[in-house]
């Protein structure tokens, strides 16, 4: 299959690698179908108050995690299966649902912040179908944040800027995730309509740990941040001292385990409830 002269040979790890995909996209479709994805909710907290400010929704495979398979492996077989259009939709929906409840139940006055998959951004229904649930649920657009990681923002093609600028007309408001991993140039990120930037995890968890001969690249993302004027959310803080340098500078928000796991629903109420009741 790979053309002239090439030799591939079909060994066993081939195979499993095969059989586990095939699982997977049979148990995402098994799900789709019942509907029993499930959310998890990470707190996402003003660096300075410490107070919750935003959630970022994230999803869970039931019948995927029981056999160890997580997000970060069954979101790419979602993705070239095409199954990820129909999921995250799915999730939005959820999430918009969740909002609203939380925000009647519990008080809850933060924003709800929903990955999507690069693959939206050439679906030209996707705005559409956003609009239409926002209306559905009568949900306020400002508290709901779409999350682009900056890769998926590669080609920066005519079509996602018209995706991003549609996104944008809703009222909702737009981060670039997993920032520091792809590569916009300075200007390009000018040109897009973001609010935020996600700073990616591996620079958080470089800090600290440097040789202190050159200035953690945190620094330089902030810099450009405060050079067009968006927020910032540090993710993946794990430890005091990064929490700490974080502290002193002007990123105003925090994301990691140091202070919390991402929840399932009946933690994240309680989560919720000692908040509300601070
Ligand atoms: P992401 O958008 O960068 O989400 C953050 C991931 O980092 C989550 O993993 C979270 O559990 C993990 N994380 C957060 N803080 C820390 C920390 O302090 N330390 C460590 N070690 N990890 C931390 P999760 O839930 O496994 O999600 C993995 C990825 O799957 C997400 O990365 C996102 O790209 C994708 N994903 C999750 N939910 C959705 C969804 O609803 N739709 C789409 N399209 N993608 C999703
Ligand atoms: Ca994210
Ligand atoms: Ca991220
Ligand atoms: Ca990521």
């Amino acid at each position: 299959n790979q053309g002239k002269n090439r030799v591939q040979l079909f060994n066993q790890d081939i195979a499993d690698t095969l059989d586990r995909r095939q699982l997977i996209e049979q148990k995402l479709n098994h799900t789709l179908a019942l509907q029993t994805f499930e959310l998890a909710y990470m707190p996402i907290l003003n660096t300075q108050t410490q107070r919750i400010e935003a959630v970022e929704v994230l999803l869970r495979c039931p019948h995927l995690s029981a056999e160890g398979i997580g997000p970060d492996e069954f979101i790419p077989v979602a993705e070239s299966t095409g199954l990820i259009r129909m999921i995250d939709l799915n999730v939005i929906e959820q999430a918009l649902e969740r909002l609203v409840y939380y925000q009647r139940e519990f008080g809850y006055q933060g924003r709800f912040c929903i990955n999507i998959s690069a693959s939206q951004l050439s679906n030209d229904l996707f705005a559409a179908n956003v609009g239409s649930l926002i209306y559905r649920f009568g949900v306020d657009p400002s508290k709901v944040e779409i999350e682009i990681t900056e890769t998926s923002m590669v080609d920066s093609s005519q079509k996602s800027m018209e995706l991003l600028g549609q996104l944008k007309n809703l009222g909702v408001r737009l981060s670039l995730d997993d920032y520091g991993t792809g590569y916009t140039a300075f200007n390009q990120l000018l040109d897009y309509p973001v609010d935020c930037l996600k700073i990616d995890r591996s620079f958080v968890n470089e800090l600290g740990k440097g040789d202190g001969e050159r200035p953690p690249v945190v620094d330089i993302i902030l810099a450009l941040a405060r050079w067009k004027q968006l927020e910032v959310v540090a993710e993946g803080v794990e430890t005091q001292e990064q929490f700490q340098y974080l502290r002193q500078t002007e990123c105003q928000m925090v994301q990691g385990f140091y202070f919390s796991k991402p929840l399932n629903q009946e933690s994240f109420e309680a989560y919720l409830t000692e908040q509300v009741s601070l």
